[in-house]
């Protein structure tokens, strides 16, 4: 399996065959995928498989036992046969929306030098928490910093490293609580030019402005270690 997003997040529709189905479990695996499985805060893609002309709705992409693979409803499932070509398609606003998030929880995270103990993308709201026992995070200034990281336009690109690099650098993980997926011995680092560098699966957006406007939303305290930060998009 090619997982097609990783190395172009921008891939809306893309063509392939069906690998697996288990109609009980009413999911089904394709051979490559742009549909991104659900993991490490960020949901999983929605959208539609059209076979044969028949559009059959995508309902969740999650990850079962390292695989990527597509929720479908049951109706459908009795339809379709393993095998079959098929063309994929990403419901668009949804995934962009997310990688414009997401982009920006990397902002969030290298304006705020404090271990991070939790987050979660979505399309309304995001949120980091933060180990931050002194409530050292100052709203206001948070907001300025991070709309100046979106203003400078840097680049965002991805390289893949052996994981054992990472074991000589373990500054480069900011999650106390996720630890960044590793396949093969190798992991996916993600770079904001030289604002930020860390292990990344997720999608993001090729350059810091396109997230436009960030409005740093409520800050609420959710336990000794956990100060959570709220982020919204302006459109
Ligand atoms: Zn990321």
């Amino acid at each position: 399996m090619t997982n097609l997003f990783e190395e172009d997040s921008y891939l809306k529709e893309f063509k392939t065959k069906i690998e697996k189905i288990n109609r009980e479990e009413k999911y089904i695996k394709l051979i490559d995928t742009a549909f991104y499985g659900k993991s490490g805060g960020q949901p999983g893609d929605r959208g539609e498989i059209i076979v044969d002309d028949q559009k059959i709705e995508v309902l969740d992409t999650i990850k079962k036992d390292g695989d990527i693979i597509n929720v479908l409803k049951d109706k459908d499932i009795g339809e379709i046969k393993e095998n079959s070509e098929v063309v994929g398609k990403i419901d668009w606003n949804v995934r962009y929306k997310h990688m414009r998030m997401h982009t920006a929880l990397h902002l969030m995270c290298s304006i705020i030098p404090l271990g991070v103990t939790g987050g979660q993308i979505g399309f309304e709201k995001s949120r980091l928490d933060f180990n931050d026992p002194e409530k050292k995070i100052n709203k206001e200034e948070l907001e300025e910093k991070i709309n100046l990281l979106v203003k400078d336009n840097h680049y965002v690109t991805s390289e893949i490293i052996e994981s054992k690099i990472l074991d000589e650098k373990p500054e480069l993980v900011r999650t106390m609580s996720v630890k960044p997926p590793q396949v093969d011995g190798k992991i996916r680092l993600v770079r904001i030019g030289e604002v930020d560098l860390q292990p990344c699966g997720g999608t993001h957006v090729k350059s810091t402005i396109e997230i436009g406007r960030i409005q740093i939303g409520k800050i609420e305290n959710k336990g000794k270690m956990n100060r959570r930060v709220n982020l919204l998009l302006s459109s």
